[in-house]
C-alpha cells in the first residue's frame, strides 16, 4: 500500500495536490474537511457538533476525527492506498493514524510538508473564499485557523521527523512544480521499501517458474520454502539433519524450522528490492509468521497474486511432470499428487480467502502459455508499484 499525508496550513495547497495524485496513484483520498463538511451537510449529529467550531476556525475534537475517519477506512480497506489531505492535524491524531494503519498491516509510506509563508496562505484563502462558497475562507476565521495551526499542528512534524518520513516542499511555487516534487519523493520512498509478493496457485499452476522469473524481472529475491530445506540438508548443518530426519519420517516440517530460516533469508537480504514468496504463508498461521516477521523489517506484503488454474488441467500438468526429470518427489504418484491439491484446499485456500479480505488478491488466468501468464503477472505488478 502507498499511504500519503499532505501537510501544511490551509491553504498550501494540499486539495489541488491531491486530485492528480489520487489518480495516478489509485489511492482513496481522504479529506477529514470535505468528510466533515459532508456531516454538516447531512445535518447528522457529528456534523452538529462540528458545525460552530469550524466556523470559527477552531479544530474539531478528535473523538469526533477518529470516528468519521474510522467508518471511512473500514469501508475501503481494498484501496491501494490512502492519501490523507488535513489528517493528522494533532499530535493525538498522529497516533490515531498509526492505529488505523497497523490495522490495515501498512505504515505510512510518508507524510509531506507543502511549506508557505503565512501571507501566501492569507492571500490563498481570501481568492478561494470569493468562488468556495466556504464561510471559514474569510480573513477573520482564516487568521484562527492559521493560529491554531501554529499551536497545534505545526508539532505534529516532529513525530514524523522522528520517524523519518517527512518531507519538506516549498509550496509557494507553481502547481505544477509542487506536484514534481512531491512525485520525486514518493518515487525516492518507494524505492526504499521492500516490495514484497506472496504468489498463490495449486501445485502445478506455475507459480514456481513464474514466481522465479518475476523475481528476476523485477531485482526482487525468490523465497521458496522447499528449496530452502533442501539446501540446509546438502550444507549438512545441524538443522538440517533434523530436517532430513523428518523428511524420512514422512513428517511435516515444522513452524519452528521454517520460520528461522525465513527470518535469516530477510536479515541478509542486502540491496534487494523485495521478496517473492512462494509455498509460504500454506496456512494461517504462517500468514501470520509471516505479516510478523515482515513488520521487523517495516515492511509488508506489498501484492498478493493468485494464479488460477482449473483442477483437471493441474492433474494433467501434474502427471506430465512426473514422467519427466522434473518429477519432485512428491508428484511420482496419483496418491501423492491428490493428497497435495487436498491440503491446498484445507490449509492454503484459507489463506487466500483472508488476504482478500485484507488487500486486493490479483487472480491471474494461468491456462495459457507460460509468456503469456508471465506477461499477465507483470501487468498487474508494474503499473504503479516498480
Ligand atoms: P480543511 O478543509 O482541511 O481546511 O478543514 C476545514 C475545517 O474542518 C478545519 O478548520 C477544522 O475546523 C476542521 N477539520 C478538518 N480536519 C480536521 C482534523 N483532522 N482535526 C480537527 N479538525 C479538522
Amino acid at each position: 500500500m502507498l499511504n500519503i499525508a499532505l501537510f501544511g496550513p490551509p491553504g498550501a495547497g494540499k486539495g489541488t495536490q491531491s486530485e492528480r495524485l489520487i489518480k495516478e496513484y489509485n489511492l482513496f483520498y481522504i479529506s477529514t474537511g470535505d468528510l466533515l463538511r459532508k456531516e454538516l451537510a447531512e445535518g447528522t449529529p457529528l456534523g452538529e457538533q462540528a458545525r460552530e467550531i469550524i466556523a470559527s476556525g477552531g479544530l474539531v475534537s478528535d473523538e469526533i476525527i477518529v470516528q468519521i475517519i474510522e467508518k471511512t477506512i473500514a469501508e475501503n480497506t481494498q484501496a491501494n492506498g490512502f492519501l490523507f489531505d488535513g489528517f493528522p492535524r494533532t499530535t493525538i491524531q498522529a497516533y490515531i493514524l498509526e492505529g488505523l494503519m497497523i490495522k490495515l498491516n501498512t505504515s505510512l509510506t510518508c507524510l509531506i510538508d507543502l511549506n508557505v509563508p503565512e501571507s501566501v496562505s492569507i492571500e490563498r484563502l481570501v481568492n478561494r473564499g470569493k468562488s468556495s462558497g466556504r464561510s471559514d475562507d474569510n480573513e477573520e476565521v482564516i487568521r484562527n485557523r492559521l493560529r491554531e495551526y501554529k499551536d497545534k499542528t505545526l508539532p505534529v512534524l516532529q513525530f514524523y521527523k522522528d520517524k523519518g518520513v517527512r518531507h519538506k516542499v516549498d509550496a509557494s511555487q507553481s502547481i505544477e512544480d509542487v506536484h514534481h516534487d512531491v512525485l520525486e519523493i514518493i518515487r525516492q520512498e518507494q524505492n526504499k521499501r521492500l516490495f514484497n509478493i506472496v504468489i498463490f496457485g495449486h501445485p502445478g499452476s506455475g507459480r514456481g517458474s513464474q514466481g522465479k522469473a518475476i523475481a528476476e524481472k523485477f531485482g526482487l529475491e525468490y523465497v521458496a520454502t522447499g528449496p530452502m530445506l533442501e539446501e540446509e540438508i546438502k550444507e549438512g548443518t545441524e538443522l538440517g539433519a533434523r530436517i532430513e530426519a523428518l523428511y524420512a519420517s514422512g513428517e511435516l516440517v515444522p513452524d519452528e524450522i521454517v520460520v528461522p530460516l525465513i527470518e535469516k533469508r530477510l536479515k541478509n537480504a542486502e540491496n534487494v528490492r523485495g521478496f517473492i514468496f512462494k509455498g509460504f504463508p500454506r496456512t494461517l498461521v504462517q500468514s501470520y509468521i509471516l505479516e510478523g516477521l515482515l513488520r521487523k523489517h517495516d515492511a509488508s506484503i506489498s501484492k498478493v497474486i493468485e494464479i488460477e488454474v482449473p483442477t483437471l488441467e493441474l492433474i494433467r500438468r501434474l502427471d506430465e511432470r512426473s514422467k519427466t526429470d522434473r518429477c519432485m518427489p512428491y508428484d511420482s504418484s496419483t496418491a501423492k499428487i491428490v493428497k497435495r491439491l487436498q491440503e491446498h484446499e484445507e490449509k492454503t485456500v484459507p489463506v487466500i480467502e483472508k488476504y482478500n479480505q485484507l488487500h486486493e488478491v490479483s487472480k491471474v488466468d494461468g491456462m495459457a502459455e507460460f509468456d503469456v501468464v508471465f506477461q499477465r503477472i507483470v501487468d498487474i505488478i508494474e503499473p504503479r508499484e516498480l
